[in-house]
């Protein structure tokens, strides 16, 4: 069976959890202090740190994970990186004392020390910046680091920026833009159980995003009702039995839009409009 590294504890986990339910391969057996565990019967799953799992997979303890792209920058390692799965969504950023004065990375002078718990990104990103710096290799907590006069600057992840402000720092510049991923070592990404796990994964991803809308429609204002539907497919239309003037209208519309469009299809004289979920969307 083929073998999935996923993250056991953090910011993932749960995430991870409801895609692979809507995925149709709930994770069974898994109790707290379980280490493995069967998705749907289709793979077996290990549960592990998120930062490990680039080079589980990479040396072949793993065929598959699941992981933020940061880690997998910092880790090095080739990999293949089958979806995005746009959960997790962080960013890596340069932060420096809020009472620095520093406002962009030309004001950094000397010989910053900067703390990080990704020495390799930060590494490489100063480089390309041209500035020399020294880097300060953490495991965790980098944000205290200039408290502590241990570092000037640190490089650390942020989603609302709410744990720099509270400890004082404020960002500078963005070193990367990450989120979930399912990766693959890769010999194993073209093997048809990894192009299947990407179609679903995949599909689940789009369907989120999206609604199924259905409708009746006066026949004589066709015309309208289409042009003020958004979205890719469709409509598709079909007689209702005894519907007089009316046909019944189904149609795929992003989410984003439903709101507006069901108050156009009513300003259409649309009548029996309904708006459900999609639980997977293939093109
Ligand atoms: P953690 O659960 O804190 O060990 O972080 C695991 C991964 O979650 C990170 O490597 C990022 O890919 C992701 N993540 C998403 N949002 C954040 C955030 N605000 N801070 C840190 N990590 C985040």
């Amino acid at each position: 069976m083929p073998r999935i590294a996923l993250p056991n504890k953090g910011r993932l986990p749960e995430d991870v959890r409801n895609l692979l339910d809507d995925a149709g391969l709930p994770i069974r057996g898994k109790s707290e202090r379980c280490l493995t565990a069967s998705l749907g019967g289709e793979f077996e799953a290990i549960f592990v740190r998120a930062q490990d799992i680039p080079e589980f997979v990479a040396d072949g303890a793993a065929d598959l994970g699941i992981t933020g792209a940061d880690l997998i920058a910092e880790s090095g390692r080739v990999l293949t990186e089958l979806v995005d799965l746009q959960f997790g969504k962080c960013r890596l950023v340069v932060a420096v004392k809020e009472d620095s004065g520093i406002t962009s990375l030309s004001q950094l002078t000397g010989r910053p020390r900067v703390a990080s718990v990704f020495p390799r990104l930060t590494r490489a990103f100063f480089e390309a910046q041209k500035l020399v710096v020294s880097v300060v290799p953490v495991s965790g907590a980098a944000e205290i680091a200039p408290h502590l006069g241990i570092a000037d600057i640190v490089v650390d992840l942020t989603s609302t920026g709410s744990t720099l402000k509270v400890n004082g720092l404020k960002e500078i510049a963005t070193v990367m833009d990450s989120s979930a991923r399912l990766i693959a070592r890769d010999e194993v990404a073209s093997q048809s159980w990894a192009q299947e796990l990407t179609l679903a994964l995949s599909s689940v991803l789009r369907a989120r995003s999206q609604r199924y809308l259905m409708a009746n429609v006066p026949k004589d204002r066709l015309d309208e009702v289409r042009e003020r539907l958004p979205g890719l497919n469709g409509p598709t239309l079909s007689e209702v039995l005894g519907g007089g003037r009316f046909v019944a209208m189904h149609a795929v519309v992003p989410a984003a839009a439903i709101y507006k469009t069901v108050a156009a299809l009513k300003a259409c004289g649309c009548e029996g409009i309904l708006v459900t979920r999609i639980e997977r969307l293939m093109p």
